[in-house]
């Protein structure tokens, strides 16, 4: 599943090349997948213009101006969740069209941007800026973006003393705080040296300020990793994740202590750590 970096990397990507294009025309040839049905995508994208791509917590935010191009206009949105499988292209019309093509929107300058999903679970939205309480499912429920400055460690302490249970399940729970999934869930404990199965009431106020620190840390240790891999390797259709140092790496070392890296499988997701440096 596309995470923070993942995602951040899909921004940069789409906004050194999608602002200011205008779409001539979209097809949408999987639409129960576009939450608005095909007519309404179809007749509504045409002639809109690209706006800076925007994220918010695993959801990509694809506004556009109305026709014409007035900048920070009261437009539309495509925002789209990809969920596991959910990927982009961003290609010639006469590049060969991938199974499970969902949507697609052929631009001014020849080229089109294309999403698909082999297992048709991700969703894409046409909304207004009004309308992303009611028709984005769970937004409003969503707690506050790792990333976003207002998220202060304070903040974030005061969150984390509310919840039970596994840290993991804190951290990955987009209720409580958003943008973290599986894989990164993984780097940030490694980084904060914590235990993914230790109760966070079990962990000192200390302990989750540094956990607050080691998010950001590799967040933005992540990011530019994987900016750079899209633009020197492509959009993958596979997440680029061989620069993690737990995630999926069991039985390899850890890069801190040389120790053997553990996987502990529950409710269909792996999770890596060290038993050597995470108490
Ligand atoms: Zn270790």
């Amino acid at each position: 599943m596309p995470e923070i970096p993942d995602l951040e990397g899909y921004r940069a990507y789409f906004n050194k090349r999608l602002p200011g294009l205008r779409v001539v025309s979209a097809e949408a040839p999987i639409a129960w997948i576009v939450r608005a049905g095909r007519e309404e995508f179809l007749e509504r994208m045409q002639g809109q213009v690209f706006r800076p791509v925007e994220r918010k917590a695993k959801l990509l935010l694809f506004p556009f101006a109305p026709q014409g191009g007035c900048a920070g206009g009261n437009g539309d949105y495509v925002v789209v969740h990809a969920m596991l499988a959910g990927r982009y292209q961003y290609v010639e019309p006469g590049a060969r069209r991938p199974r499970m093509l969902c949507w697609l929107l052929a631009l001014d300058n020849g080229l089109q941007l294309r999403y698909f999903d082999e297992r048709r679970m991700g969703r894409a939205y046409l909304v207004r800026a009004e309308e992303f309480a009611e028709k984005v499912p769970r937004w409003t429920e969503m707690g506050p973006d790792v990333m976003d400055p207002e998220l202060t460690e304070d903040r974030f302490v005061g969150i984390m003393l509310r919840q039970r249970g596994m840290i993991k399940n804190a951290l990955t729970n987009e209720r409580v705080i958003a943008g973290i999934g599986n894989a990164y869930a993984d780097e940030v404990l490694w980084e904060a040296r914590l235990h993914p199965f230790r109760k966070r009431t079990d962990i000192p106020e200390d302990g989750l300020r540094e956990l607050c620190r080691a998010i950001r840390r590799v967040m933005e240790w992540a990011t530019p990793i994987v900016t750079q891999l899209m633009e020197e390797k492509g959009l993958p259709t596979k997440m680029y994740r061989d620069h993690l140092r737990v995630h999926a790496r069991s039985d390899a070392a850890c890069p801190r202590d040389g120790h053997r890296i553990s996987a502990i499988t529950s409710g269909g997701r792996e999770t890596n750590f060290c038993r050597e440096c995470q108490a």
